[in-house]
């Protein structure tokens, strides 16, 4: 998708989330009223001046943008972006390299009177440049300059096996911390960096990742669509004793460190079931695992992307598999349950094929260790 576009998308997915949760706050207190959220106004006109510059106008030059905050809920947010009024415009088709055209940013009540946001508003809000997600896990990588690469897998596994916390947990790991040669003020300070305590509106704990749960108005929510489809639907959840005395990871970490660490973790005990000789996080996180066998290195990166679309678009802005050591075979690999679209991988391949990497599903990259596995005897 065109750089300044994608931007713009990413402004509008934050504005409409805050003000997803703002409605929901003030409706919590019973005190609801209109109001406009600065972020999205700012976002809408930004569009509109976009398309302006863009020559995506009607004849009579009037660019083909939202008139105001409720034209664009109910004519374009709500819409896919092939359903926007500028959807049949040449250079607005022109935008749209990957095709995401059949995604929109929100589902619209019948009665038109609330919202809530996609997964894919959801993943792009979290790219978009004003917003903190991104902020949170950089803050951590920022504290991970400090250790040895020992501690460094040490300290990012227990962010991906520890979603919640209590104060027992966070004295423990204090003490292992001090055993693997991390001083108090380092850990405190790590456990400031990536945990927070856990908000009012938490009900419970997501019985798929077992972080938090919250209520919004219109369901329950945790950190992904994924904990949606499996679970009972937040039916049953569990209920979390003592909220005071614990701390949760913060959003950012848990959706992109602690969420696809799992799958991380999951490839790495596969690997050691099989014998194999295999790393996490080579060198701290050249890629994440390094499985050596009698004939090649496999260099993997496990992606979890809700949108292909958007995982596209991070390998395009932020580059993929930059530090490879001689002939390590670059592996993308997809856990199985993202791929839900049919032609996602295809998304991937088509821009990553030429670049020396192959993509591919988790499934079909434990066939490959399999056989690797055999050969090794
Ligand atoms: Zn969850």
């Amino acid at each position: 998708m065109q750089k300044k576009f994608f931007g713009i998308l990413a402004d509008l997915a934050f504005g409409l989330q805050k003000k997803q949760f703002v409605y929901e706050k003030l409706k919590k207190n019973e005190e609801y009223f209109y109001f406009q959220q600065p972020e999205l106004v700012k976002a809408i006109q930004e569009l509109g001046l976009f398309m302006l510059e863009n020559g995506i106008v009607t004849e009579e030059g009037v660019p083909l943008a939202p008139q105001n905050e409720t034209d664009a809920i109910n004519n374009y947010f709500s819409k896919t972006l092939d359903e926007w009024p500028c959807g049949k415009h040449p250079h607005f088709q022109n935008l749209l390299v990957y095709q995401e055209n059949e995604e929109r940013l929100i589902y619209l009540s019948p009665e038109r009177t609330h919202y809530e946001v996609t997964s894919w508003c959801e993943e792009l809000a979290a790219a978009s440049q004003s917003f903190n997600y991104e902020a949170m896990q950089g803050a951590v990588y920022e504290q991970f300059a400090f250790v040895s690469e020992e501690q460094y897998v040490f300290l990012r596994k227990y962010i991906i096996e520890h979603p919640i916390i209590n104060l027992i947990d966070k004295y423990e790991f204090n003490q292992s911390g001090k055993k693997m040669g991390l001083t108090t003020d380092y850990m405190d300070k790590f456990i400031e960096t990536a945990f927070e305590p856990i908000p009012e509106n938490v009900v419970g704990i997501c019985g798929f990742c077992k972080w938090t749960v919250v209520k919004t108005t219109f369901n329950e929510r945790c950190i992904d669509r994924l904990c949606y489809n499996n679970t009972d639907n937040f039916f049953h959840v569990e209920e979390i004793k003592d909220k005071t005395t614990k701390l949760r990871l913060k959003p950012g970490v848990m959706k992109f460190m602690s969420l696809p660490g799992k799958d991380e973790l999951e490839l790495y005990e596969y690997c050691k079931a099989l014998k194999l000789d295999v790393a996490l996080w080579p060198d701290k996180d050249r890629y994440d695992l390094k499985i050596v066998t009698s004939s090649t290195v496999l260099a993997v990166d496990v992606k979890s992307y809700f949108s292909p679309y958007l995982l596209a678009h991070h390998i395009e802005s932020k580059g993929i598999f930059k530090n490879l050591q001689g002939s390590e075979r670059r592996i993308l690999v997809v856990p199985d349950h993202r791929v839900q679209k049919k032609d996602y991988i295809q998304i991937i391949r088509n821009i990553l094929d030429d670049k020396g990497v192959e993509s591919m599903t988790m499934k079909s990259l434990k066939k490959i260790v399999r056989e690797e596995a055999k050969r090794n005897g």
